[in-house]
């Protein structure tokens, strides 16, 4: 059993520590939302009153919080991360980052003497629950073999990626690829359809067909084909569209500085922004599909 200290218990980090309680390890956490801690106290987190008290003593301090701000504050500012826990603690950041952040911790832990690996997930709030992420690992290799051992409780699949960030590199990429299926995923589905074909006739066809991608599969964005799918519900998120557009932004800002043109990212991150500016960011990123088949004027669904 291990002292595991938590730093973020939202949506992801909330379900993730339960498994870890499962598993048998002690979980002290914090978060700045008194709602979220709450919710996690009800499954048997610690809680901590500062960083300082959730690190304290810890064997390995996870967080898992929203962008590389939040993750630059906690490990580098003033009573943060690095200014409090002892160097034997094992460092891990799952939160889906920029890659200049995630350099500017490994960075300043290494300057300090401590561990850290970049471990951000795939698998979304239904795989945190279910402690069957998958985790890509960023990090000297010693680090890296350490900390899958504590992750185990909450990963179906673990995979090192090499050096420091190539976790991060891993994660934008993917989801990079997973927004553009989606959308060519959301135009095939609407022509298809008006073009005469059985939307689940059309859906047989493509799953095993050269059009198939784990976007039509799960996240198929006409109602009625695919149960998992979020256009069965209204579009009630599984994951939003806010989100989409900050994981393809990264993908887009870690191009730019590789000099690499991602020209349908691009476009595919402008059809995400269209949706926020039409109010629409905090339903699921396939409603994308509602710029496809013009059911989204001017602000809001027409059907
Ligand atoms: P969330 O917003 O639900 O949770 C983040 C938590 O961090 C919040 O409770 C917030 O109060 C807390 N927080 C922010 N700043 C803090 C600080 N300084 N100190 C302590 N707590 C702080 O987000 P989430 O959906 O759990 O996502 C977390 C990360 O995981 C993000 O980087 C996201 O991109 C990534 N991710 C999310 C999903 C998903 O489906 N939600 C899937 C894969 C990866």
């Amino acid at each position: 059993m291990a002292v595991v200290a938590w730093i973020g218990l939202g949506h992801m980090g909330g379900p993730m520590t339960a498994n870890m309680i499962k598993a048998g390890h002690e979980v002290r956490g914090f978060d700045l939302d008194a709602a979220a801690l709450a919710a996690a106290v009800g499954h048997g987190v610690t809680p901590a009153p500062s960083i300082a008290d959730a690190v304290d003593g810890a064997d390995v301090a996870f967080t898992m919080l929203p962008k590389g701000d939040h993750v630059r504050t906690v490990y580098l500012g003033d009573g943060g991360i690095l200014s409090s826990a002892a160097k034997e603690t094992l460092l891990v950041d799952s939160s889906t980052i920029d890659i200049d952040s995630a350099r500017a911790v490994h960075d300043a832990a290494a300057d300090g003497a401590f561990r850290f690996v970049d471990a951000p997930v795939s698998g979304g709030m239904s795989g945190a629950q279910a402690g069957t992420l998958t985790f890509m690992i960023g990090g000297e290799s010693v680090a890296v073999a350490d900390a899958s051992k504590y992750i185990e409780p909450m990963a179906a699949n673990i995979i090192p990626t090499g050096a420091a960030t190539t976790g991060q590199a891993a994660k934008i990429c993917n989801n990079l690829m997973l927004f553009i299926n989606l959308a060519s995923t959301a135009e095939g589905a609407v022509l298809a359809d008006r073009l005469g074909l059985d939307k689940q006739v059309f859906w047989n066809i493509a799953s095993v067909s050269s059009g198939d991608s784990w976007a039509l599969r799960t996240w198929y964005p006409l109602a009625g084909v695919v149960p998992t799918a979020a256009s069965n519900k209204d579009f009630a998120p599984t994951f939003t569209a806010e989100l989409a557009n900050k994981d393809i932004s990264l993908a887009i800002s870690a191009a730019r500085s590789t000099g690499t043109p991602l020209e349908i990212g691009e476009r595919v991150q402008q059809l995400f922004q269209r949706l926020i500016d039409a109010d629409q960011g905090r339903k699921d990123c396939s409603m994308i599909v509602s710029l496809v088949d013009g059911s989204l004027t001017s602000g809001k669904v027409t059907k």
